[in-house]
């Protein structure tokens, strides 16, 4: 039965977030607590009826984003005797590098410190442009940046990527030579290959909710399939965080597949996909974070349920009040991003109507937190409470049901 995270309280019952056999090194195979689904053509495809014993994988890419169920997924590998060396996190850098941001300024920041605290490598990949190169995509999605093992930075172009450069090119002397047939030829041309001019939708569709499509899953599956250490002749497992009681899309999901990178016949490439806390309440989490003292990302701390984006789509309208005291600038990136759009954030309202009279979610009495979600001074000391604090819930705890999906 999946507790989902809106009926989940302080005093939930923990079920699955007890302290884990020493499982690596046992010879044991994992079996999926819910058989995995193979309903559909693509399920069949990806189907792995269990996994084979951890010490069989050479490397554990974990998909960290900072928020807490990525944390208690690391944490979760640890406790089962996972060897540091072999553990690598990867962190999507949802901002690519623009100028304009969604997310917080600590993400990255607790990214560092936690993989610091814990003795872990952690490596970044970004889409360049961010959020709102997306938003404001005219042509080829743009190239990925990804974090190779030797610490150098690499980049894919997307095969339309050059072509729709040039025709950038061709439109503006086109433009120049006053020739409007042929500019608009190019124009369609450059189309055809992506046109945005929108926000994401909020809905389970990545397709319209392209957002944690082109900015997450894709970047993380090129930054894997492309790293030095999955070339070829490897055994890898993606873990990632996601649980059956965020919403009912991801009650769905299995606990483990093949990973979309997994290519055995042309590469000689496993990669086999383990949803390690995925039947976990958000209680099971947090016990799994106090019981290793550790200390979750500001934003928690601060008074948000999630650690999504700063301003996801998927935000309540007390979330945004706390953005707009916080983050203005943020929000009046979205506010006028919505004048020139002629398009909204929410599905009817603008930003400001959404917002209306909402108190923000902010909680004053976290000054340090504020102070640290706003500026990204996070070091590892402050990610494991020393012996004599306290662990506590922070304010956004229990507060999962409203916020974003990825
Ligand atoms: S956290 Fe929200 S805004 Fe960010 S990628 Fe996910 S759905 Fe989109």
């Amino acid at each position: 039965m999946v507790l989902r995270d809106r009926d989940c309280t302080m005093n939930s019952p923990i079920v699955h977030g007890n302290k884990p056999a020493l499982i690596y090194g046992q010879n044991i195979c994992i079996q999926p607590s819910v058989p995995g689904r193979e309903d559909t053509p693509h399920m069949r495809k990806h189907y792995l009826g269990h996994l084979d014993p951890l010490e069989s994988y050479t490397t554990f890419f974990v998909l960290f984003s900072g928020g807490k169920d990525s944390v208690a997924s690391v944490l979760n590998l640890l406790e089962t005797g996972v060897p540091r060396s072999k553990i690598v996190l990867i962190h999507h850098d949802i901002d690519g590098g623009s100028e304009r941001k969604m997310d917080w300024p600590a993400t990255k920041a607790y990214c560092i410190a936690f993989a610091d605290a814990f003795d872990l490598e952690i490596r970044f990949s970004f889409r360049e442009g961010g959020f709102w190169g997306e938003v404001y995509r005219y042509g080829s999605k743009k190239p990925v940046q990804f974090q190779d093992a030797d610490g150098s930075m690499r980049r894919i172009e997307p095969v339309a990527w050059q072509r729709s450069q040039e025709l950038k090119m061709l439109m503006d002397s086109a433009e120049r030579e006053d020739d409007l047939e042929l500019f608009k030829q190019y124009d369609e041309e450059l189309r055809s290959y992506g046109y945005r001019f929108q926000f994401p939708a909020k809905g389970a569709n990545l397709q319209t909710r392209y957002c944690s499509g082109v900015l997450k899953i894709e970047v993380g599956s090129v930054a894997i399939a492309h790293q030095v250490d999955t070339k070829e002749n490897c055994k890898i497992m993606v873990v990632s965080g996601e649980r059956r009681g965020e919403s009912t899309n991801r009650s769905k999901y299995n606990m483990m597949e093949l990973h979309r990178t997994h290519a055995p016949q042309r590469r000689k490439r496993i990669v086999h996909h383990y949803r390690n806390v995925i039947d976990f309440s958000e209680k099971d989490i947090w016990e799994v974070l106090k019981r290793n003292r550790v200390v979750p990302h500001p934003c928690y701390v601060v008074g948000w349920g999630r650690a999504s984006c700063a301003c996801c789509i998927f935000s309540s309208p007390s979330h945004f009040a706390g953005i707009k005291e916080i983050l203005p600038s943020y929000y009046e990136n979205i506010r006028l991003a919505e004048i020139e759009l002629n398009f909204t954030l929410d599905n009817k309202k603008s930003i400001d109507e959404f917002v209306g009279s909402a108190k923000s979610c902010v909680d004053h009495n976290e000054q340090k937190a504020i102070h640290q979600l706003l500026t990204g001074e996070i070091g590892p000391e402050d990610i494991l409470l020393d012996h004599v604090e306290e662990w506590k819930y922070p304010s956004g705890a229990f507060r999962s049901g409203v916020g974003g999906p990825c």
